[in-house]
């Protein structure tokens, strides 16, 4: 599969199955395994797999572009694709020995979904920092953890788990470990009834007692820490700024769609031909979306072609995606006035899923914490 066809799907799969149920499954808070059935079918879950690997080995350029096309539609799906996407970066970043071959070839066949579940109730934000621990039994490990939401949570059949390595004795010596779905011990402690992202089951997880045999230890002990920002972070700082620019999108042609179709009557104009300041909204709606369309390409040719700015590029753009999409969706939904407020159209869904990009770690405080302690020479941790 090439870039072209790719798109070229991940649009089908938009238009044809996304976009019918968005909206019922935002109201529902239901998790849409038709999507990700889909996406499995069209070889989209092994994207970035290497050909090798049976995957299309396929770039940040189309995983960007796939994402932000689903986004569009739904910006739920959008989020457990990413996710998907990021633990499968991890997975195959795996330290020699380790028991992933199987996995690989289950996300290639498109039937195996992955996801990341770094947060934890005691750091909270600061994912790489797991106060849980791991404890050494035999040649494996017993984890016990209490992640506080992880994407897909129930859903998928893996998950990529942070713990402090068994001997730590730093807050960020973790290891990273592959757990199972049927792992016993491993379940979904509570709900996801988010403001927004309602359909992508951003739920609580408990690991009680798990037992991890050492094969599926995916790191070296206390490496983890590492491999979290050099594999994982790129990738998702892309995705979600990805997700961010298919919402601002969705709210541009959702505004354009009211502006001229919306009459008022009594002048026998559309809102559009009758109000400048709503034009002027438009323009910087569509100003702000195609500025972050640059920021992501510029994103991606740093990761095609990694030079000294590419971390600070990775920070950047994702913490100006979350600006980006808040202020768009917020004028979005000024301009479409009542009838968005009214839940007539979905400008609100996309204003409501728009706020969870600048929340999710590292968030946006904590990334323009990093960027301006890295032009000061400062350090990071
Ligand atoms: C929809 C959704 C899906 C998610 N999916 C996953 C997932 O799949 N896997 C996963 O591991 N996690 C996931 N998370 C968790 C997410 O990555 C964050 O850990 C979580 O949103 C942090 O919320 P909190 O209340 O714990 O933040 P807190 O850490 O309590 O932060 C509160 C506020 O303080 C600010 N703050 C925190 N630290 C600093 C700092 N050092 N400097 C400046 N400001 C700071 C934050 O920006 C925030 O505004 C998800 C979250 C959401 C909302």
């Amino acid at each position: 599969m090439d870039h072209d066809t790719a798109l070229a799907k991940a649009n089908e799969i938009a238009g044809s199955v996304l976009a019918p149920a968005a909206r019922q499954n935002d109201r529902e808070g239901r998790f849409s395994a038709d999507a990700v059935d889909a996406l499995g079918r069209a070889g989209l879950l092994g994207l970035t797999l290497p050909a090798e690997r049976g995957g299309s080995g396929l770039g940040p350029r189309s995983f960007a572009a796939v994402t932000a096309a689903l986004a569009e539609a739904d910006a739920s799906v959008a989020m457990v694709y990413l996710m998907h996407v990021c633990a499968v970066a991890t997975i195959l970043a795996a330290r020699p020995g380790t028991a992933v071959g199987q996995t690989l070839h289950e996300i290639a066949a498109g039937r195996h979904l992955s996801t990341l579940a770094f947060s934890e109730a005691g750091s909270r934000s600061h994912f790489w920092a797991p106060v849980s621990r791991a404890r050494q039994s035999g040649a494996g490990v017993h984890l016990t953890a209490k992640k506080s939401w992880v994407t897909s949570a129930g859903h998928a059949q893996s998950y990529v788990v942070s713990s402090l390595a068994p001997d730590a004795t730093g807050p960020t010596d973790s290891t990273l470990y592959l757990v199972p779905a049927g792992a016993p011990g491993l379940s979904v402690a509570g709900p996801w009834d988010g403001l927004g992202l309602r359909a992508n089951a951003s739920a609580p997880m408990t690991l009680d007692d798990c037992e991890i045999p050492s094969e599926f230890r995916l790191t070296e002990d206390g490496a983890g820490f590492k491999t979290m920002l050099e594999v994982p972070l790129p990738p998702f700082n892309l995705g979600t700024a990805a997700v961010a620019l298919g919402l601002c999108r969705a709210a541009v042609a959702g505004t354009t769609a009211h502006l001229k179709s919306t009459r008022f009557e009594h002048l026998g104009q559309s809102l559009g031909e009758s109000l400048p300041t709503l034009r002027a909204q438009l323009a910087m709606m569509q100003i702000d979306t195609d500025g972050l369309a640059a920021r992501i390409d510029d994103l991606v040719d740093h990761l095609e072609r990694p030079r000294e700015t590419t971390m600070l590029r990775v920070l950047e753009t994702k913490a100006a995606a979350g600006e980006a999409a808040i202020g768009v969706t917020s004028a979005a939904m000024r301009a479409c006035g009542g009838a968005a407020f009214s839940r007539h159209m979905n400008i609100e869904r996309l204003f409501r899923d728009a706020h969870a990009g600048a929340v999710m770690a590292p968030t946006g405080d904590v990334l323009r914490e990093f960027i301006a302690k890295a032009i000061l020479g400062m350090p990071l941790f």
